[in-house]
């Protein structure tokens, strides 16, 4: 730290994204990146793209992709915002809604917090039930801005939309934030609800079903005020949040919507056949509507699996926090990764002599 940061910021403690390993090459499933490439519509736009156009700014509205996904999702072009990854959107939705604090789960996406202290907002948490699931009577009512990410990570239980209406129904003064990274493996999705409240944000990323992770692009829904709001944020920001490459290669994205569900329909295949399997070497596995699955084994330890995983070339994620030590977050891969990961595993398990 220098002398110059600001005194508020001193305590701050910044996120810390999964491993990104430059030493060899991994199995990679630590940060619930999709094994399968983008569509061959989003690799022909790329090479279309004329490299001499990179001297122009972007197109601060976005408006042919804000088109595309307004179609897709049956609402208008007002009714999208469009991000430098959805973290961006998360960032201002903390920043613009949250006057009277937030409100989310103790154990979800770990940035939530992060945003709250870099933006002084008061928050406070309430614990998941024993089975992972989100306690929905007190999510209602809360009186602060309240963000749920549906599915949830890193446990990857989802709830159903019936009891995400009735949280947003029941905060009709606040805004209630979906966080829907994970929705295409199997959640159900409040976009459709946009239009019935408007207290209501969906935040949607292109990262994980979309196999677009390095490109940065995030979008949300809601109804035209909260779209409003965030415009104004980002226009005090940074207006150019989307780069040129990127709104094309969403665009290109959007027109291959069926390639990318073939892809998440066999990640939700895959999923099933390792639950399975880990399930049958003793693992306990909440039934997970994600890309990854949450996993525990008595017996093991979390942060001895996952180096023990490491070093035989297999990365998976481990948390600090202390609540979760037991567990590991597993991206589901490609077959034969997976295949790869339950050899190793069950290995591991004979070596510790746990089989
Ligand atoms: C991955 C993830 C995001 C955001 O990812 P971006 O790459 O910034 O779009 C948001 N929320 C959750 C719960 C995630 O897991």
């Amino acid at each position: 730290m220098s002398a110059f940061l600001h005194s508020r910021f001193s305590d701050l403690e910044a996120y810390t994204p999964g491993e990104q390993p430059r030493d060899k090459q991994y199995i990679k499933l630590n940060t619930n990146e999709s094994p399968y490439p983008p569509s061959p519509a989003v690799l022909a736009a790329l090479t279309e793209q004329d490299v001499a156009d990179l001297r122009l700014y972007s197109d601060p509205e976005g408006a042919a992709l804000r088109a595309k996904l307004a179609k897709l999702y049956g609402c208008g072009p007002e009714n999208v915002f469009l991000s430098n990854g959805s973290d961006d959107i998360l960032n201002f939705a903390f920043m613009a809604f949250s006057e009277d604090g937030a409100v989310f789960p103790s154990l979800t996406y770990s940035f939530y917090p992060v945003f709250c202290d870099l933006h002084g907002v008061d928050y406070r948490t309430v614990d998941l039930n024993d089975d992972f699931t989100v306690p929905v009577e007190r999510l209602k009512d809360t009186g602060r801005l309240t963000v749920l990410a549906n599915p949830n990570a890193p446990t990857g239980v989802a709830l159903p939309l019936k009891e995400v209406e009735a949280i947003i129904e029941s905060n009709p003064d606040h805004v209630v934030v979906v966080d829907e990274a994970y929705v295409d493996f199997g959640g159900q999705s409040a976009a459709g609800l946009i239009h019935k409240y408007d207290n209501l944000l969906v935040v949607m990323t292109y990262s994980k079903s979309r196999s677009m992770a390095g490109a940065r692009l995030g979008f949300a829904l809601a109804g035209r005020g909260i779209i409003q709001d965030l415009e104004k944020i980002k226009y005090s920001t940074n207006p150019y949040n989307v780069n040129r490459l990127t709104l094309k290669l969403g665009e290109a994205a959007v027109d291959s919507d069926d390639y990318f569900r073939k892809n998440a329909a066999e990640i939700v295949e895959t999923r099933t056949r390792v639950t399975e399997e880990l399930r049958a070497l003793g693992f306990t596995v909440p039934e997970s509507k994600a890309n990854f699955v949450f996993i525990k084994r008595d017996g093991l330890d979390g942060g001895d699996l996952y180096r023990k995983l490491k070093d035989r070339g297999i990365l998976i994620r481990h948390f600090s926090d202390p609540r979760i030590a037991d567990w590991n977050r597993v991206t589901i891969g490609a077959p034969e990764e997976m295949t790869a990961f339950l050899a190793q595993v069950n290995t591991i398990l004979k070596e510790e002599g746990l089989l």
